[in-house]
């Protein structure tokens, strides 16, 4: 065993979320550590926008930004490692790392986010991030006015098709099998000219993750410059889910409107906890969960 730390506070992620909860406390004067394995789910995309200031910086540009100025606290330190297990309880948590470390703390945040789970489609994992893109704040003003596909099916085709139209109207909806659109959802989407292909899937063409286009399994080929996908996810560390923390039926981990898990001790902040996924919003789950943390420990709670 390494040696042993005490801390007021331990940050398990140390990306947007957890470098943001780490200056709140740093300016704070409270000794945190932050514990993070480097692996934050927007690190294939090139380039990150949206967030005032850095907007067209690289993920690992505003990261890197964040920690130099985080590490500018005397009291905050940063150690390259994955937290593999949490015992005790509220104001002493004993959190044990990959590397053989043991940490003492009163109160843990977890800002570790979600894994996203790449579907069987060839391609398509080279592809995230750079041209198969999740959301349209972040990437849609990219591909504006370029022909896009979105892959999806059922309920949600509607919604999100009238969503990306405002981006471009060059749009398709590949539903990848038969669809399950409804025919009032069909019909709207008709009026706004989006297509629905239900050629099932055989893999994407691209050029370093930049799509040229589709090959359905009939062996036809469509071209598109971009395509939305909407797709599974695990949570990153399932440590806080092990402690008991309640999750929400979606596969989140259960927050309250300051950041408090089900547990005592344990705030949870950023993709871990909510659908709404931003660098923006992530540091700002950080930034409120750190402000919680210090009340408590200045309550003595
Ligand atoms: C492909 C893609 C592109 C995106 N583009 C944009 C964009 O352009 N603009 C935008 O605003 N948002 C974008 N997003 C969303 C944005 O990246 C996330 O909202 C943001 O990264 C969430 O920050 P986070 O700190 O909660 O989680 P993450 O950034 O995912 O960081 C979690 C950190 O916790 C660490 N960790 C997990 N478990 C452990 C453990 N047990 N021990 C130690 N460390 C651990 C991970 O290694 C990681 O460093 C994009 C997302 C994706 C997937």
């Amino acid at each position: 065993m390494k040696k042993e730390t005490h801390h007021d506070a331990v940050i398990i992620g140390g990306s947007y979320a957890g470098l943001s909860a780490a200056m709140a406390l740093g300016r704070a004067i409270r000794n945190v550590l932050i514990i993070d394995n480097g692996k934050p789910c927007n690190r294939q995309t090139p380039h990150s926008h949206n967030f005032l200031t850095q907007d067209g910086n690289t993920p690992t540009g505003i990261a890197s930004i964040g920690k130099s100025q985080v590490l500018n606290y005397p009291t905050v330190s940063f150690i390259t490692d994955e937290a593999n297990m949490v015992n005790g309880e509220n104001n002493l948590f004993q959190v044990y790392t990959t590397s053989g470390r043991l940490v003492y703390t009163k109160k843990i945040i977890f800002a570790t986010g979600i894994t996203d789970t790449m579907p069987d489609i060839k391609g398509f994992s080279e592809c995230w991030g750079k041209s198969v893109i999740h959301c349209p704040y972040c990437h849609g003003y990219e591909f504006k006015g370029q022909s896009t596909g979105i892959l999806i099916n059922g309920e949600k085709a509607y919604e999100m098709g009238r969503l990306i139209h405002n981006w471009t109207d060059q749009l398709t909806i590949f539903t990848n099998g038969e669809s399950t659109i409804s025919d009032e959802h069909r019909q709207q989407l008709a009026t706004m000219k989006i297509s629905i292909d239900e050629r099932p899937f055989q893999s994407l063409t691209h050029k370093e993750g930049y799509l040229d286009g589709i090959i359905f399994s009939n062996g036809d080929h469509v071209e598109i410059k971009a395509l939305y996908a909407r797709i599974p996810f695990e949570q990153h560390c399932a440590i806080p889910q092990e402690l008991g923390c309640a999750m929400t039926d979606a596969g989140y981990i259960q927050v309250d409107d300051f950041q408090k898990t089900t547990i005592p001790g344990i705030y949870a902040a950023g993709d871990n906890t909510t659908m709404l996924r931003a660098v923006s919003l992530a540091v700002a789950a950080g930034s409120k969960a750190a402000s919680v943390v210090n009340h408590e420990l200045c309550a003595g709670h």
